[in-house]
């Protein structure tokens, strides 16, 4: 069985007891960043065994993750904060092991985009969530044409300024929240037009992770 089992996004004690006997239980946890799981294992005393599962090795052990699934070991998947599957290489796995009839079983919880969109107070009953949008300007520009109803992403904080700069020049009058830092000490929602928030935050330095939404 593979467990997709979810962590915290910033505070520790946002992880599910279900969560905390899945990862004790384990044979084998994946981890997508073996420093930042280790702290948590370490603050619930789990002592289960840990590999790194990312972006970059992928491709190169999900064979032998496979195969120890097939000759019965339990195994847990967890990316370095959130849901497993959600922009990280989790679905890479889950596709491969539905491939190979593997049971797959959800140990829900945390999740940027939920989080930040729940708090937006921008409408939530129909939205649409992209991940991270992309990064070169011309198709930047491709999306921002696009945009219609509630719409959510992940910005990283260096590029944030770049483009509620374009969205200032293409949709300034759409209401757009950034929600900074959630559950950690620092956070933080930026509310209102495009335009007031590119005003707002065009001299700044923003730091930390971030989830845009846009209506
Ligand atoms: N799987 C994760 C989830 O369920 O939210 C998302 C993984 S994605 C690689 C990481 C991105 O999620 C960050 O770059 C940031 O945009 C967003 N994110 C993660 N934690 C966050 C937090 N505490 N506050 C705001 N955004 C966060």
């Amino acid at each position: 069985m593979l467990y997709i089992v979810a962590t915290p996004i910033g505070n520790l004690k946002d992880i599910t007891f279900r969560a905390i006997d899945v990862l004790r239980n384990v044979d084998l946890i994946l981890a997508e960043d073996t420093r930042r799981t280790g702290i948590l294992l370490k603050e619930y005393k789990i002592k289960g065994k840990m590999i790194s599962f990312n972006d970059f090795n992928k491709e190169k052990k999900t064979a032998s993750v496979i195969e120890m699934l097939k000759k019965g070991k339990e195994i847990a998947l967890v990316s370095d904060a959130g849901t497993p599957g959600i922009s990280d290489p989790g679905f890479y796995l889950v596709r491969e092991c539905v491939k190979g009839g593997i049971k797959i079983i959800p140990v829900p919880g945390a999740c940027a985009l939920i989080s930040g969109l729940v708090c937006s107070g921008l409408p939530t009953d129909k939205f649409s969530f992209f991940g991270f949008i992309p990064k070169k300007e011309g198709k930047k520009k491709e999306f921002f044409k696009g945009v219609s109803g509630t719409t959510v992403f992940y910005e990283s904080p260096h590029r944030l300024l770049k483009t509620l700069k374009l969205m200032n020049e293409m949709i300034p009058n759409k209401n757009v929240v950034i929600a900074r830092e959630l559950t950690k000490k620092f956070e933080e929602f930026i509310r209102g037009t495009v335009a007031e928030v590119y005003l707002e935050l065009k001299d700044k330095k923003i730091k930390g992770e971030i989830v845009v939404v846009i209506n």
